[in-house]
């Protein structure tokens, strides 16, 4: 079996039945000892138009049953603690376990967002100090924590070129995007109103800036950039594109989920952006969960501050935090409350356990572990780009393709060899991508057996492409049929006839 030279090895993982199928009546995962008091029952307590109904077939099962049964499940589970995850585009990086260890800290973990500000002191200095250390990171001079997410932050900023544009006399009518952009900056601006113009990437996959003029003109708010951007590739002209944006009085929002690359390194702020966002979840180390709770920190230059989401911390007399609601020219709130608090305290947790020149050897690292995979594998892999990679490399399938092995088949593939797979065919200008991002945190081990997979997986692609195409077969369930999970979902289980 191919997988003797991975790293996989067969262990003891146990088929399972589902709750519903294990329950047998009057089972149950609790004792308690006879009532002492009169007996009062639900109907009486609450009222029987408040009582649901006996849910049938509600699973009845004893405590080591449980416990089992969901002990059994996470060994199913690929997660960060088990191997890389070479995902792409959302920078899944490792958590450390401090960042936990700060959110649990009790003055902070039990904050509530309505105790009066004389009791949220501490709450509200760690607010101020991540918006100034990430002021600091991006080069902006102020920073609103409010976002939940990138989406949520780019929304924010764009609503902010808004108001300010509108401000000054014309909020316009166009803001472009290039052709290489995560799918949600198009979405935000249509969202914000505006009229999206495509700009085209040049064969090194940077924005043309020959297209970018072609498109420019007095009706444009804005451009949306990604840097380094979508195909791991840093805007070289990003300094010129900045300021040909500024002499049409348009503005620069750069989505900032690639900040891995930068961090410690450059400052969006000293290379002409005017407005980003920095997905905390992606680069300073918090948790993504499903579709959040996450954080989309917005900088910006000191001409847009005045628009920020209300209220903003400011220091009275006294020197103590207060929140300042008078704010007449602010797009008002995005999110209720003052953002994820949680996941703010654990950025911060990230940020000052590295302090700037740990986040920078981060950020090295990051650079030098993508380039490293990409040396190892480039032989295998047709690169998508000449141009140097940053933090991720993005490669196309198109020598497996003539076998009839696509991405997906690859990716799928190297579950067999236990890894997640990478990104697949994203960015959608690379035709066929397979899109790699280790992050700074793996170990050179981990990079060598990933890469030995990625090599093994593309001489198979030539030698026995069947095998590749009909992957995963050392998984609990074999190759799904997407399509109809897609088209026909079944999410509900229930009992047989
Ligand atoms: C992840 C990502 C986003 C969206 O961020 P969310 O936090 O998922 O809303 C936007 N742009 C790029 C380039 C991304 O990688």
């Amino acid at each position: 079996m191919a997988n003797a030279i991975g790293k996989v090895r067969g262990h003891q993982v146990q088929n399972e039945a589902l709750l519903f199928e294990m329950s047998s009546p009057g089972k149950k995962a609790y004792q308690l000892p006879e009532l002492d008091v009169p007996a009062v029952t639900a109907e009486e307590a609450l009222g029987a138009e408040n009582v649901r109904a006996e849910i049938s077939g509600f699973p009845e099962v004893s405590e080591v049953e449980v416990i089992r049964h969901f002990t059994r499940l996470s060994t199913w589970n690929y997660g960060i603690d088990l191997g890389l995850f070479p995902l792409g585009s959302c920078t899944m990086k490792y958590n450390p376990r401090i960042n936990e260890a700060v959110a649990r800290i009790e003055g902070l973990a039990w904050a509530h967002p309505y105790q009066p500000e004389s009791l949220s002191q501490g709450a509200m200095e760690v607010i101020a100090l991540l918006e100034q250390y990430l002021g600091e990171i991006f080069g902006m001079e102020a920073v609103t924590l409010q976002p939940a997410a990138g989406a949520h932050g780019e929304f924010t900023g764009i609503m902010l070129i808004r108001e300010y544009l509108a401000s000054q006399g014309n909020a316009r009518r166009k803001v472009l995007v290039p052709d290489s952009a995560h799918g949600t900056n198009p979405a935000t601006a249509i969202i914000a109103g505006y009229d999206v113009v495509n700009v085209k990437s040049n064969a090194a996959g940077m924005v043309d800036v020959a297209s970018l003029a072609s498109v420019l003109d007095e009706e444009v708010a804005a451009l949306m950039v990604t840097n380094p951007n979508t195909v791991g590739v840093f805007e070289q002209d990003i300094a010129k594109i900045c300021a040909m944006m500024h002499e049409k009085g348009a503005q620069v929002y750069m989505d900032g989920a690639n900040m891995n690359a930068l961090v410690g390194i450059a400052r969006p702020g000293d290379f002409g952006i005017d407005v980003m966002h920095s997905n905390l979840h992606k680069t300073f180390s918090t948790p993504h969960g499903g579709g959040g709770p996450g954080a989309g920190a917005v900088g910006v230059r000191s001409h847009l501050e005045p628009f920020l989401p209300g209220p903003r911390l400011k220091k009275t007399a006294e020197g103590a935090w207060t929140w300042d609601y008078d704010r007449p020219q602010s797009i008002g709130r995005v999110k209720a409350f003052y953002g994820n608090f949680g996941v703010l305290v654990r950025a911060l947790a990230y940020i000052m356990a590295h302090g700037g020149p740990g986040l920078k050897t981060a950020t090295i690292d990051a650079l030098l572990n993508a380039n490293y995979i990409r040396a190892l594998i480039e032989p295998y892999y047709q690169i998508a780009y000449e141009a140097k990679s940053m933090h991720e490399c993005v490669f196309s399938d198109v020598k497996q393709a003539r076998n009839g092995v696509k991405t997906g088949d690859i990716a799928k593939r190297l579950i067999d060899y236990g890894f997640h797979p990478y990104t697949t065919s994203f960015p959608l200008i690379v035709p066929g991508a397979l899109m790699i991002e280790p992050t700074e945190t793996e170990p050179k081990q981990e990079l060598d057996a990933f890469c030995e997979a990625m090599i093994a997986i593309a001489k198979e692609a030539e030698a026995t492409p069947e095998v590749v195409q009909h992957a995963p077969v050392m998984t609990r369930t074999p190759r799904v049929d997407e399509v109809t999970a897609a088209r026909k979902p079944v999410v509900r289980w229930k009992p047989a006839e």
